[in-house]
């Protein structure tokens, strides 16, 4: 197999035939990488900013052939489509903005005032190696690689093989943008192949998908001792407190669940509402499912798109086929609706031994629960091992004392998941096996360095003068150590 060949899942249409990229073909990437690497890691902050800055401008410009691409090859909506777009704007934005900050040295406290100058400087890592799945194809290949670019780095990225065409757009874009040759570069073919050789030549890996494969790259990174971050997946609750605005929290949850098909890594899989306001909000919920546009197209008025493939139908078919058999009962849905578009569906009555009850489904599937107390709904949102995203509806104060009970690494409170990840300056990724590492905030940039710390001595060593007995300078620094105890960190 040379080729990949990308199926529109809406239609089944063949849109095009990818190269493949040999093992080979991946170590050259990453010999020019290097070379590029140099040169990047060389320019100045002001000019990689321009350049991103011009990407910025590009994907809002030509956000109409970028939608395209994106929903050809995902089936998604063209509001599922577009979030992508706002995303990698904000991003490009973002990080443009703030690496020169991020990057410049830093003047940190030493031990000694006076005597020792320490400051910190952060060096670009080299050649960083991402692979990223197919579910947001423009986010999830681009925005990492916005801020390890910014931070000096080149990229190598091995896109899902659903979903290249959006990875290898948006590098034309960037080239557009003024991005020097190499400096980003798509290695388009299987996680086995690509994937795996880019785990083992890159200098930072920088991973997107699945438990189960983060799992194996870790154990790679880890053998290689190179650094690693991992977005994992999610089973995310979302609660409904009693004082809650409940017609509110029954059209938010529609885009918390259903965005992208519910393909979403933070989108909502579990809904425990109070039993004071579970009968209103289960019918308000009910209703506005039923009322979901589902379809293919460009049409912005559509809420739903298809899924990604017959295979992954199949998946979300069986998930909802086993909860039905274990008695779990469809409130609305729970069938296919021709193709790879498969009915939001909203069930209740799960038993916990159904697979829907705690695996990610990663489709249009939620299930309702009601609880007698917030105790037992923070205790339930908890009772995973997956730890991403979590929502709340209920009065700010309410939700903001519940979020801080929440083991997860966002908490939206009335809303799904928007609000903590357009958040840029806020840490972005998971608890338990949902992640290690986070993306946005300086975390999402730094992380893609190396830490320096640069310590200038002045008049004498930091073990005392040379002159000086080394008894007495031990009871010396024992009587300041005690004075400077309560002064200095
Ligand atoms: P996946 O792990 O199967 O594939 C993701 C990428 O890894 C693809 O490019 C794939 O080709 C590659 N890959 C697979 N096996 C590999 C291997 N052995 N070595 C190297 N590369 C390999 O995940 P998926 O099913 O495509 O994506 C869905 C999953 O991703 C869900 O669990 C979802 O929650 C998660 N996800 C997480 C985030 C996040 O930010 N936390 C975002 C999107 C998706």
């Amino acid at each position: 197999m040379s080729h990949i060949t990308v199926t529109a899942p809406a239609s089944g249409e063949i849109i095009s035939e990818v190269p493949i990229f040999t093992t080979d073909q991946v170590t050259d990437a990453f010999d020019r990488s290097r070379r590029a690497q140099k040169k990047w890691a060389a320019s100045p902050v002001s000019e990689r900013r321009e350049i991103l800055l011009r990407y910025h401008d590009l994907v809002l410009e030509r956000q109409d052939e970028l939608l395209d691409v994106i929903q050809k090859e995902s089936g998604k909506s063209r509001i599922s489509a577009h979030e992508e777009i706002l995303d990698n704007a904000i991003t490009a934005r973002h990080y443009a903005n703030r690496a020169a900050a991020l990057l410049r040295p830093k003047r940190a406290k030493a031990t000694l005032p006076v005597l020792t100058t320490t400051h910190v400087e952060h060096a670009p890592i080299g050649a960083v190696g991402m692979i990223s799945p197919w579910n947001y194809p423009l986010v999830l290949a681009i925005s990492d690689a916005i801020a390890a670019i910014m931070a000096g780095n080149t990229v190598v990225l091995k896109p899902d093989s659903n979903t290249p065409l959006t990875a290898l757009k948006a590098a034309e874009l960037l080239t557009e943008a003024g991005l020097p040759d190499d400096v980003f570069q798509v290695t388009p073919g299987p996680g086995s192949q690509v994937g795996q050789a880019i785990a083992e030549q890159c200098d930072f890996l920088m991973f997107t998908g699945s438990t189960a494969t983060g799992r194996k790259l870790a154990a790679i990174a880890g053998e290689r001792l190179i650094g690693f971050s991992a977005e994992l997946g999610g089973k995310n609750p979302l609660i409904v407190a009693p004082d809650a605005d409940i017609a509110r929290a029954a059209r938010g949850a529609i885009r918390a669940c259903f965005s992208n098909s519910g393909q979403l890594c933070i989108s909502i899989e579990r809904i425990y509402v109070h039993r004071d306001v579970a009968d209103q909000f289960t019918r308000e919920f009910v209703d506005n499912v039923k009322a979901m546009r589902v379809g293919p197209g460009n049409d912005w008025a559509l809420d739903m798109g298809s899924l990604i493939s017959a295979e992954h139908h199949e998946t979300v078919s069986e998930f909802v086929e086993d909860a039905k058999a274990q008695g779990a009962r469809v409130l609305t849905g729970g069938e296919s609706l021709g193709g790879n578009f498969y009915a939001p569906t909203v069930l209740t009555d799960v038993p916990p031994t159904a697979r829907v009850y705690r695996e990610e489904v990663f489709g249009p599937v939620v299930y309702i629960q009601v609880v007698d107390s917030l105790d037992e709904a923070v205790e339930q949102a908890n009772d995973t091992d997956y730890g991403l995203n979590a929502s709340i509806w209920a009065t700010p104060s309410t939700g903001r004392a519940l979020a801080s009970r929440i083991e997860a690494g966002t908490v939206n409170v009335n809303d799904g998941y928007m609000a903590a990840w357009a958040s840029m300056h806020a840490p972005m990724g998971g608890w338990k096996t949902s992640g290690v590492g986070r993306r946005h905030s300086d975390h999402g940039l730094l992380k893609f360095t190396e830490a320096r710390t640069v310590a200038v001595q002045r008049f004498m060593p930091p073990t005392g003068p040379e002159w000086m007995d080394r008894k007495q300078f031990a009871g010396l620094a024992a009587g300041a150590f005690k004075v400077a105890k309560r002064i200095l960190p």
